[in-house]
């Protein structure tokens, strides 16, 4: 077999239903998840180096001094970084490595390691967006407010990322198999075309990977958040 892991960067608004469409991914092959470290609290049935490493404000500063990440952030007060070391480790041991981070990070990583691919994962419409916010029932209007706020900036990067893909309610199995097939395909060759605008190349591979015509990956594009 031939060992080469693809770094993959995953961003996605909350809502897009990126927690569902990574567990469905990691049972279609061999993924590797990189665990990040955070200081915000853990939430109810969070564990400690499954779902994050959880840290101090202090722990994680000494961390960053001593170069120990790979990116962080201070995202709605608290820390977020990905851990330099077990990213190298299972890249150098062959496999593709998931880490599934917010869009200042994605950024930043993709200026460090130009071959990580980026894939940006959205709901079918920001109306589906609210209506899946809403639906969880867990957040007050105020906070439901923010976090929609928050997607809306958020979708302004993504023109940055390589490929959009849409999350259509109820197909989380087929959005992980579409984010499979990218990783397998960028596996074997870069496929950002130099020769087209960065802006053709998304529409292209956003109606490739979400098997649509590219007129209306377009206009998705053009109306998503609009
Ligand atoms: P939550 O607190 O809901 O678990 O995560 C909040 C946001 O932080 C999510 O958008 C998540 O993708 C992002 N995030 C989690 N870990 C990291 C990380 O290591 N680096 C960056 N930049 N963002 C992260």
């Amino acid at each position: 077999m031939i060992k080469n892991g693809k770094l993959i960067v995953v961003s996605g608004s909350a809502g897009s239903g990126k927690g569902t469409v990574l567990k469905e991914l990691f049972n279609l092959a061999e993924y590797r998840y990189s665990v990040s470290a955070t200081t915000r609290e853990p939430r109810a049935g969070e564990a400690d180096g499954v779902d994050y490493y959880f840290m101090t404000r202090e722990d994680f500063l000494i961390k960053v001094a001593g170069g120990d990440m790979l990116e962080y952030v201070e995202y709605c007060g608290n820390f977020y970084g990905t851990m330099r070391e077990p990213v190298d480790k299972m890249l150098s041991d062959g496999y593709s490595v998931i880490l599934e981070i917010e869009v200042v990070g994605a950024l930043n990583i993709k200026e460090n390691f130009p071959e990580a691919v980026l894939i940006f994962l959205s709901p079918p419409s920001y109306m589906e967006l609210e209506r899946r916010l809403r639906v969880r029932n867990s957040e007050s209007e105020q906070i439901i407010k923010e976090r929609l706020e928050k997607s809306k900036k958020e979708a302004e990067s993504i023109i940055e990322y390589a490929y959009l893909v849409i999350n259509e309610t109820g197909e989380q199995k087929r959005t992980a198999f579409e984010l499979h097939c990218i990783a397998e395909a960028e596996k074997y060759e870069n496929r950002t075309r130099k020769d087209v605008p960065r802006e053709q190349d998304l529409i292209l591979k956003t109606a490739e990977a979400n098997k649509i015509d590219a007129q209306k990956a377009e206009n998705f594009l053009r109306n998503y958040f609009s």
